[in-house]
């Protein structure tokens, strides 16, 4: 038999390789926008034609190339980014392989303009087939302008292969949208058929995130920001108001690179449960920093998956971060129930801002961090807010939380409770667990349990700053521990120690109570510790600030009024008026549901149905 066995062509052979890397135009607009990226450039601008399948172009302002790199790069295994079989183990070089120019090249007709800043003409030079056309010296313009045209015009399956010009030009649009959002002090352009789509300027990420996904956003963003040795996060959550039946804006990116991973959304979903209905996604941007000895990097870059060593530090981190900036600025579904009349007369509601309250609420955390100058505007008008309604039609959740807050300003001043007469005759408890309030609508139902739990919790927030007064027992009661809880107590004795709980180290495996704060009645703390030490142990690797939350809401948890527990008709409404001075009085740190609501509609409809 004959020999039928012979090498491929070498244009065959770059034109099969780069089927790896280039799928449709989006893959080119990833691979020169990131180039442009990596050569330091603070402007950016994408040119699109006919969806990517016409023409792709990409103007950088960033370093440029010589004549010799300008050749140089569009062969195979050109890369000035790889110095060392080592650098392929970092992330930070992962996707780097010197590939992306040469597949380009081989499957389009390119042309690019280049110079650097210090010399004085640049290069033009064009490319089909993976040859070079020519080569000559131009004007010199600092960086690089490169256009990728006919893409797949020598490869007529792969071109019919591409899908409608809209598809094509969603999937251009989310690479432009992810590169941008991960370099927010990069200006970025993109123009489709001759119209300028984007236009957004350096900034700030959250005004990156507005900038790409609309003004929605604006005041919808939770800051999530956790750090322990091995791994970081930052970044925002949405709040869940605007969570979505499809998974529109979900973005994590590991090292600045984005990535999807299915895990990661769950540790994020699984910390929004109870918040948003099942069939709903929540909307995130994070941001994961890791050493990058840590990720597998087995996966193929462009299938922009991602393999931890350690999957389950990483869920967890996540899962808790989200946990955390929910609970710490936790965010209301608006509070869509109509007060009491009286209430809405009360004076701490009608009086206008003073400059004093307008500075305390400008210092709330929420406005520092939602704010845009915009928005103060916004605070300056309502100046002049005279009852509830208005002020409930013109603000959005955060606005109000902050006139709540207000309230509790106005209460500290003259010592007024701005719900407490009101109330006086419609708050009932029933079966020792919850308090019904009536309300001008219908009424609402209150857990007792989880109000309190919000309510302490917020306020030993508040401790972390000021010292709790203490109460010392008569006597005190020592309990043991195992070996291993015995560490884990010496580890959080100071902790609660700032809150009230004087544990003191006996010896061997023997720990005393000394004394406990004064809101609190003695019973049941040692099953409380207890309990803390095994939540705690749940993730010991979690950071020293999640380490107090957990040990915040424990004590919450611990010290809170039970279901069961019969209250006083002043303690029920001293629950009430605390729990609605809260940032947060609809959900629990947890984010479990405090109040349920009944319109008179829900409540007939229980009759006639
Ligand atoms: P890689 O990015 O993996 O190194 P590429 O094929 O994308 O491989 O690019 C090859 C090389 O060409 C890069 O390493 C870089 O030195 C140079 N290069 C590509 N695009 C640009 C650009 N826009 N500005 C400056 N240099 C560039
Ligand atoms: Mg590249």
């Amino acid at each position: 038999m004959e020999d039928i066995i012979q090498l491929l062509p070498d244009h065959i052979a770059n034109q099969i390789a780069a089927g790896e890397v280039i799928q449709r135009p989006a893959s080119v607009v990833k691979e020169l926008m990131e180039n442009a990226i990596d050569a330091g450039a603070t402007h950016i601008h994408l040119i699109i034609k006919e969806a990517g399948k016409e023409a792709i172009q990409v103007i950088d302002n960033g370093k440029g190339m010589s004549p010799s790199d300008a050749r140089m790069c569009f062969e195979k295994h050109a890369t000035s980014k790889i110095k060392s079989i080592d650098d392929l183990f970092s992330i930070h070089t992962m996707g780097f392989r010197g590939e992306a120019l040469a597949s380009i090249a081989a499957v389009a007709q390119v042309e690019m303009r280049t110079c650097t800043h210090d010399a004085e003409v640049g290069t033009h030079i064009t490319i089909e087939n993976s040859s070079v056309v020519t080569q000559e010296p131009c004007q010199a313009i600092k960086g690089t302008n490169i256009s990728v045209k006919n893409l797949f015009f020598n490869i007529p399956a792969r071109k019919n292969f591409l899908k409608t010009n809209s598809a094509e030009f969603r999937h251009i649009l989310d690479e432009f949208i992810r590169i941008a959002m991960a370099h927010p002090h990069i200006a970025f352009q993109l123009t489709n058929n001759q119209t300028l789509v984007y236009n957004v300027i350096n900034g700030k990420l959250h005004q990156r995130i507005v900038a790409l996904l609309g003004n929605n956003y604006e005041s919808k963003l939770v800051p999530v920001s956790e750090e322990t040795d091995i791994v970081k996060i930052h970044g925002y959550i949405a709040t869940p108001d605007m969570a979505s039946k499809r998974k529109g804006n979900q973005y994590f990116f590991v090292n600045n690179r984005f990535i999807k991973s299915p895990y990661l959304n769950h540790a994020v979903s699984s910390a929004f449960k109870d918040l948003i209905p099942k069939d709903e996604f929540p909307s995130f941007f994070l941001f994961i920093d890791l050493d990058p000895a840590r990720i597998d990097i087995n996966v193929h870059p462009t299938k922009q998956e991602i393999k931890f060593d350690d999957d389950k530090i990483v869920y967890s981190f996540v899962s808790a971060a989200v946990k955390h900036a929910l609970g710490k600025y936790a965010i209301t579904p608006t509070l869509d129930f109509s007060l009491h009349a009286p209430t809405e007369n009360l004076d701490a509601l009608r009086l206008p801002f003073t400059e004093q309250k307008k500075e305390q609420t400008k210092q709330d955390f929420i406005f520092q961090s939602f704010t845009e100058k915009g928005k103060a505007h916004f605070l300056d008008k309502k100046e002049d807010i005279r009852n509830w309604k208005e002020l409930y039609k013109i603000q959005n959740e955060f606005q109000l939380q902050s006139e709540l807050l207000d309230a509790n300003t106005q209460k500290e001043n003259s010592n007024v409770l701005p719900f407490e007469d009101s109330f006086k005759e419609e708050l009932i408890q029933v079966s020792n667990s919850f308090i019904l309030a009536t309300t001008r609508h219908g009424c609402l139902f209150i857990d007792q349990h989880q109000a309190h739990i919000r309510i302490l919790y917020d306020r030993y927030v508040q401790y972390m700053q000021a010292p709790m007064v203490v109460q010392p027992l008569a006597i005190p009661v020592s309990f043991e521990l195992s070996a291993a809880d015995t560490a884990l107590m010496q580890e959080i004795v100071p902790t609660l120690h700032s809150f009230g709980y004087h544990v003191e180290h006996f010896g061997g495996d023997t720990f005393v109570i000394q004394a406990l704060p004064t809101h609190i009645t003695q019973g049941g703390e040692i099953e409380a510790l207890v309990s803390l030490l095994d939540d705690i142990k749940q993730d010991i690797n979690e950071s020293s600030a999640i380490q107090k939350e957990k040990i915040i809401l424990n004590l919450a948890k611990m010290d809170a009024i039970k279901h069961g527990e019969q209250l006083k008709h002043e303690n029920i409404q001293q629950l009430f008026t605390e729990l609605f001075q809260c940032e947060q009085p609809t959900l629990s740190p947890t984010g479990k549901k405090i109040f349920v609501k009944l319109n008179f509609q829900d409540i007939e409809k229980l009759f006639f149905r």
